[in-house]
């Protein structure tokens, strides 16, 4: 378990427009498989580029051609969220971070999208730039391929079809793949009932799947094909989706939409005075949190984590304001009520205090969202008829 939690750690690698690029561990693992296949049929030869056959490689060659169309095929997928996460900005969504994962990329966004319009600009502008990297890609590998540039006409026939690949697959219309979002976007258009229109596009969702893993069955065991690596990743990606569209289903029975204003908590906060001794005493037998609000005037001032309070000694308790011992107000520390379920669950589990605190447009705190009510919140909301 923990080793499954070490490759599910993330790491920061670039930040682009101000956005953070993540991905985990397990990125590597599909990183150096690409690299290998392509490595593998580049030395062995062969492979067709317009109407000439490339000759083999050495093995030399091969590893390198394959690292960089690997590297060209990362950038596309990065390419592709991008996209999305800039059409995002340009609705007014604020962009959390774009995460790399084994089977694709994610970009995630701070809210929902606030109309069907945004919802389908930011769905459509990934695949939309897939389709333009993979146009370009061919544009110019036939005068490469003309000019007897082989190897590079390889490597863009390569990139062309990754690409053409990753925008027809991603527009397959199940949630919570970009086609889904589109499609999601149109029911709700027609609709106005953003609940049924998710829980629509999510068993879409769940339909695609359910052919991709029988697809991956079958192409890995009939005797026609016996193709073990693409029978096995299609079930990988069809369970991995099956789960996502699922969990969706499930969840938006027992809400109108994933956010935090349904969550949380009135808010209970400490002015930045209060003695340390009268939190202990006094406030916390009668509050059971694992962190505070500090606020003056309904403002936010900061949080006070009790993990913090632990290296304080019992003898200065008197003597220490919160204000002395509090986290300042720092973005990590809460989150807008209109921000999503998941975006707030991320943020208590990586800013150490395991809560965050809502804070209204003027920055006026209206509510609390800790991790162990949170999910009890949710459990309850889960149970209750649609
Ligand atoms: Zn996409």
């Amino acid at each position: 378990m923990r080793l499954l939690e070490f490759y599910k750690r993330q790491i920061t690698v670039a930040r682009i427009f101000g956005i953070p690029v993540r991905f985990d561990y397990r990125w590597f693992v599909v990183f150096f498989l690409s690299v290998w296949l392509i490595a593998m049929n580049l030395a062995r030869g062969g492979m067709w580029v317009g109407i000439v056959q490339l000759p083999p490689f050495s093995v030399a060659a091969a590893w390198i051609l394959a690292v960089i169309t690997t590297v060209g095929l990362f950038l596309s997928v990065l390419g592709h969220e991008l996209s999305h996460a800039l059409m995002g900005r340009a609705e007014g969504i604020e962009i959390e971070e774009i995460v790399l994962h084994p089977f694709g990329g994610l970009a995630r966004l701070r809210n929902e999208p606030e109309s069907p319009r945004a919802e389908f600009r930011i769905a459509i502008a990934g695949p939309t730039a897939s389709f333009l990297f993979a146009a370009i890609s061919f544009v110019v590998m036939l005068p490469t391929v003309r000019s007897g540039y082989l190897t590079a006409g390889g490597v863009l026939l390569l990139l062309g079809a990754g690409n053409l690949l990753l925008a027809v697959f991603n527009l397959f219309p199940g949630y919570p793949l970009d086609g889904g979002r589109v499609l999601r976007a149109l029911l709700w258009r027609r609709t106005g009932d953003i609940k049924e229109a998710t829980r629509l596009a999510g068993i879409c969702g769940m339909l695609i799947s359910a052919i991709l893993i029988i697809f991956g069955v079958y192409m890995a065991i009939a005797p026609t094909f016996k193709a073990y690596f693409m029978g096995f990743w299609s079930v990988l990606v069809g369970l991995f989706l099956f789960d996502a569209a699922y969990s969706v289903v499930k969840h938006v029975r027992g809400r109108l939409r994933n956010v935090v204003s349904e969550a949380m908590t009135a808010p209970f906060s400490i002015e930045p005075d209060l003695l340390i001794s009268k939190l202990i005493d006094s406030v916390l037998p009668l509050h059971r949190q694992v962190a505070f609000p500090v606020a003056l005037n309904s403002q936010l001032h900061g949080m006070l984590s009790l993990e913090d309070l632990k290296t304080l000694p019992r003898e200065r308790w008197h003597l220490t304001r919160a204000r002395d011992v509090m986290r300042p107000i720092a973005p990590r520390f809460f989150v807008e009520p209109n921000a999503t379920l998941d975006y707030a669950q991320e943020l208590m589990k990586r800013n150490g205090i395991g809560s965050v605190a809502v804070v209204g447009k003027s920055g006026e705190l209206i509510g609390f969202l800790q991790t162990g009510r949170f999910k009890r919140t949710k459990r309850r909301r889960a149970k209750a008829p649609a």
